[in-house]
């Protein structure tokens, strides 16, 4: 059975002590509460070994915002799956739209890396959403569909299964425009068809399908409670332990 993931990407916040203080009252604010959710800190790299060792003994686990698909080498600036694995990562996001319109990633190449994290045993969040011109010329479907096969090309139903799915839609991340629970629903029930398509109805039941765009405390729990949205990805209000202890508790 699926479960609920919600994942607090850091982005490029938090220096050194502060990605210790937050992640350390983090775990004061969920410390003797129920979790219907698991529940992830995505930090910069350089605070990866740091909140790995204050998340030992609570229930919060760790991601990446990134890496690289080659095992080692030549990639000045670049981090792979084993050092990541090396400080104690389980997951990491890939694809994030950021990645794919700052950095210019293609699909391709995160599919490179969606596999290359499978095969060393770290579980990919892939992100896919449609831009704002994009959903208002009615592609968004078109978009995701492109987005979700291409990244997750040659996987086997097994590798499918351990892939988490971030809905994004460009347009409401860090702008304060969410999706409506509706529209959100409409996409993630899509992507759930699509994986039947590519894979099977019973991998398909089994993704978690995370919704992000403007997540916060006063609109988790009406996401949260249509049937195919199975979490949150989570910007901004991660950055803060008591809105995000709110979402996580929204579950
Ligand atoms: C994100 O970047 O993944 C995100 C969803 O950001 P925000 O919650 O700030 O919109």
């Amino acid at each position: 059975m699926r479960k609920n993931i919600i994942a607090g990407n850091w982005k490029m916040n938090k220096d050194l002590s502060e990605a210790v203080k937050l992640v350390s009252d983090l775990k004061s604010e969920l410390d003797g509460k129920t979790l219907n959710a698991v529940v992830i800190v995505a930090p910069p790299f350089v605070a990866l070994e740091a909140v790995k060792s204050l998340i030992k003994d609570s229930p919060i686990k760790l991601a990446a915002q990134n890496m690289h698909n080659e095992d080692s080498g030549a990639f000045t600036g670049e981090v792979s799956a084993s050092m990541l694995k090396s400080v104690g990562c389980e997951f990491v996001i890939l694809g994030h739209s950021e990645r794919r319109t700052i950095f210019n990633e293609t699909d391709e190449f995160i599919n490179c890396k969606v596999k290359q994290a499978l095969a060393n045993d770290l579980l990919p969040i892939l992100c896919c959403g449609e831009s704002l011109e994009e959903r208002e010329t009615s592609k968004t479907m078109e978009v995701v569909e492109k987005q979700i096969k291409a990244g997750l090309k040659d996987l086997t139903n097994e590798q499918i299964e351990k892939t988490i799915i971030a809905y994004e839609p460009i347009w409401a991340i860090g702008t304060g425009k969410t999706a409506s629970p509706e529209q959100a629903q409409e996409v993630h029930a899509f992507i759930r068809k699509l994986l039947i398509e590519i894979s099977n109805e019973s991998v398909a039941e089994n993704v978690t399908i995370q919704y992000g765009g403007s997540v916060k405390p006063d609109n988790s729990k009406e996401l949260l409670s249509k049937p195919d949205i199975d979490g949150a990805l989570v910007g901004g209000a991660c950055l803060k332990a008591d809105s995000f202890r709110d979402i996580i508790l929204s579950v």
